[in-house]
């Protein structure tokens, strides 16, 4: 896999920290073009591997707007799957330690002890949370400019007949961008009724002490700005 290597290593030279508005979600523990390079290099099931460490990526973080907060269907599981599959993957413990802090913080919004106290291993203090206003819009500006240049690109087929091609992958690019952000805004409304507001749910039978990690105020989750969206550093 030398051209895979050959790309990551283009990409962390040329663009890597570079792009406005982008952070990897895995940043601090091995950046997804960290993990790129050493799949890569170990040449065993590269492609599966980097395609599942770009979805972890998003997984890693949760959308909130104050009051509930959304997850991936990643956090519908249990924590010891999530586990397996990282550690499966070949993902460090410290990649796993943060996926593992955003399934706790998942655990405690819909109250579950079992899921809580099995995030044992998660990173201390609160999870990532991309605002979801800010993520809405920022979809919605990237749909409309791929509608314009699929356009611009059609309009453009009469002149020169190979845009047609581009044409046909920015419509494609398109439909994915907009079944995406529909898919998350009807996520966050089937979570936006499991929890009355971060910070209240709690298991009936739970211990004061085990919450105190990430219960208190100034621990809750905090939003961060789409300006901080999960990319692959
Ligand atoms: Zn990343």
């Amino acid at each position: 896999m030398r051209l895979a290597a050959w790309l990551i290593t283009l990409y962390r030279r040329t663009l890597s920290g570079r792009i406005p508005n982008v952070r990897c979600s895995f940043a601090a523990e091995e950046s997804c073009s960290a993990f790129g390079l050493r799949v890569a290099h170990s040449g065993r099931n590269v492609i599966g591997r980097i395609a599942r460490r770009l979805r972890r990526c998003r997984d890693a973080c949760l959308l909130g707007d104050g009051r509930s907060i959304s997850w991936t269907p990643l956090h519908d599981r249990a924590p010891a799957d999530i586990v397996d599959e990282m550690q499966r993957d070949g993902e460090s413990d410290g990649a796993i330690a943060r996926m593992l802090q955003t399934r706790r913080a998942v655990a405690r919004y819909r109250g579950d002890h079992a899921a809580f106290t099995a995030c044992a291993m998660a990173l201390p203090g609160p999870a990532r949370v991309c605002s979801l206003p800010l993520v809405v819009r920022r979809a919605r500006r990237r749909l409309a400019v791929l509608v314009t240049l699929t356009l611009a690109a059609i309009a453009l087929t009469f002149v020169e007949p190979w845009l047609g091609a581009l044409a046909a992958a920015l419509t494609a690019a398109a439909l994915v961008s907009a079944r995406t952000l529909r898919s998350r805004l009807h996520r966050f409304d089937l979570h936006r009724g499991k929890s009355g507001s971060i910070g209240i749910a709690r298991p009936a039978s739970a211990r004061p002490t085990k919450y105190t990690i990430d219960a208190t105020p100034q621990a809750r989750p905090t939003t961060t700005p789409a300006s901080t969206m999960p990319r692959h550093g």
